[in-house]
């Protein structure tokens, strides 16, 4: 049954989405399916300046990817909707109008250019200038406070360019709660009166966040730390509107791999990671940035890994699926403070789900890579070929370095290893290797490997001294997996004309 547990990813789009908003969506979405709750996706598009329009559809393809779908939102189950806020833009202004009515907010009309003389003059004295009680009624900032009623109207109807401001109370030690952090307070009077609307008929972020929050029935507010210092202004406004305030949580950052500061894109950039879960393109640019899908990361794994970044389950336990992170995730185990951004541990977790992963899944996979390069195998020969080379590999892009010996002939010779091991005397006995095999009906791994090793023991030789050659008429290198399961799943046909390749050609 559906519980009240109702919360959301709100995120603006103005680029790529970072994972530290991955990791946000993500705390979001086990919070609300372990509660039974609904995961709202809400668009903040409000600051048009920012905006950017390929932003909303590729954070609707990274949570697609990460498999963490919303369940109302753009598109979506529509119930609360519309969910774009440029799409509700006329109902702010009703809100704006109940605050100015009873008092809680009041037009200002300061021009920036005043607003910036009052920075400065402050900053001379040593001073920071803040619009709140030291100052708005004082008569050197231009609003509704001082200016009689006939006064704001005359300026609003010339079309003089406004803000709503919220009027913060004055001496007030405010108490607030966050789920993670605990017990918060802070003086009123430390606080800015804060804009809320603007005359071009935009709300700004903390009106418009306020208002949908309401009126989605929005239980639990889980947002990045980044918006802690707004919980007091937003506290206030719940307060200010006469509504149940929902919980908040603040997640901590995520922190650059050394040193301290905000994980950032030039991180990635200089040590060789994407801080970006899909490629991304900017708009009218070619700069690409590079994101885990297209790098070959499992999503499975990229999820488990950002789930520990903030967040502990008590125990050693490492290894997630999406269901146990569901069961296990729990608020009061999320850190306070900010979490370091290992790409290490990120290769790693990549590694365990490579090794967990099913073969014919991972086979499936390698298919469709070999068929972009012409090669059309069965999905029972591929999934032998990842069987045994699984274990060496991180990403299935690795797949095809391991393995193509066993599509298709080496077309050159390791040359170190080819001058160590190609030597005099090879080539007849290589030649005597095929009259061998040419005689091995049976071409299993087991009896290929019986015969073979017969033939050097009779003939008295190290095995070294036909092996090595072997193996590399066969692979090119001396590498690759058990020699006989290659034989065996290259067949006799394609074994020989390697050898007599071999001898042509080295
Ligand atoms: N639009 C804000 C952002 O981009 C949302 C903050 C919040 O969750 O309240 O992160």
């Amino acid at each position: 049954m559906e519980s009240n547990v109702r919360v959301r990813f709100a995120p603006s789009p103005t680029g790529p989405l970072h994972i530290g908003g991955v990791r946000t969506a993500l705390y979001n979405y086990l919070f609300a399916k372990k509660h039974n709750g609904t995961f709202v996706l809400r668009i903040e598009d409000t600051d048009q300046t920012r905006y950017v329009a390929n932003a909303e559809q590729y954070i609707i393809d990274s949570l697609e990817w990460c498999k963490i779908p919303f369940d109302e939102g753009p598109g979506k189950n529509e119930k609360f909707g519309p969910y774009r806020q440029s799409e509700r833009k006329e109902l702010y202004k009703k809100y704006a109008d109940i605050l100015l009515n009873s008092g809680w907010a009041y037009y200002a009309f300061d021009t920036s250019e005043e607003l910036d003389a009052h920075r400065k003059g402050h900053e001379t004295k040593g001073k920071t200038f803040i619009y709140n009680w030291h100052n708005r009624e004082k008569g050197r900032l231009v609003n509704s406070l001082v200016l009689t009623d006939a006064e704001v109207k005359a300026k609003i109807t010339a079309g003089e360019n406004y803000v709503i401001r919220f009027k913060t109370p004055q001496d007030e030690i405010l108490r607030m709660e966050d789920e993670i952090r605990g017990n918060i307070t802070i003086d009123t009077n430390t606080l800015d009166d804060k804009i809320l609307f603007k005359s071009d008929g935009m709300p700004t972020y903390h009106l418009a966040n306020i208002v949908d929050d309401h009126l989605m029935e929005i239980s639990h507010v889980i947002r990045g730390e980044e918006w802690l210092p707004s919980m007091p202004l937003h506290i206030l406004l719940y307060r200010a509107f006469g509504w149940n305030s929902p919980k908040f949580a603040h997640l901590p950052l995520i922190l650059k791999p050394v040193g301290k500061g905000k994980l950032s894109k030039r991180d990635g950039d200089k040590l060789g990671f994407p801080v970006f879960p899909l490629a991304y393109t900017n708009e009218g640019s070619n700069d690409v940035s590079r994101g885990y899908k297209e790098d070959g990361y499992f999503a499975d794994g990229f999820i488990n890994m950002l789930a520990l970044l903030g967040w502990n389950p008590g125990t050693e336990q490492e290894i997630f699926s999406l269901e146990e992170l569901v069961q296990s995730f729990d608020l009061n185990r999320v850190s306070k403070s900010g979490a370091k951004f290992n790409p290490d541990k990120t290769n790693w977790f990549q590694q365990q789900y490579m090794q967990a992963k099913e073969d014919s899944e991972l086979a499936d996979t390698y298919c469709a890579i070999l068929e972009e390069k012409g090669i059309y195998k069965d999905k029972y020969f591929v999934k032998k070929v990842v069987s045994s080379i699984k274990e060496r590999a991180i990403f299935v892009t690795d797949f095809w370095d391991l393995s193509s010996f066993f599509f298709e002939a080496p077309k050159e010779y390791d040359a170190k290893a080819s001058k160590k091991n190609w030597k005099e005397g090879t080539p007849e006995l290589m030649n005597e290797l095929i009259e061998v095999l040419n005689n091995i009906q049976d071409f299993s791994s087991k009896n290929t490997e019986t015969k073979i090793k017969e033939w050097i023991t009779q003939k008295g030789i190290g095995f070294g001294k036909v092996m090595q050659p072997l193996r590399l008429s066969l692979v090119g290198a001396l590498k690759g997996p058990h020699l006989f399961d290659i034989i065996e799943m290259i067949g006799k046909e394609a074994t020989i004309k390697r050898l007599e390749n071999a001898i042509l050609k080295l």
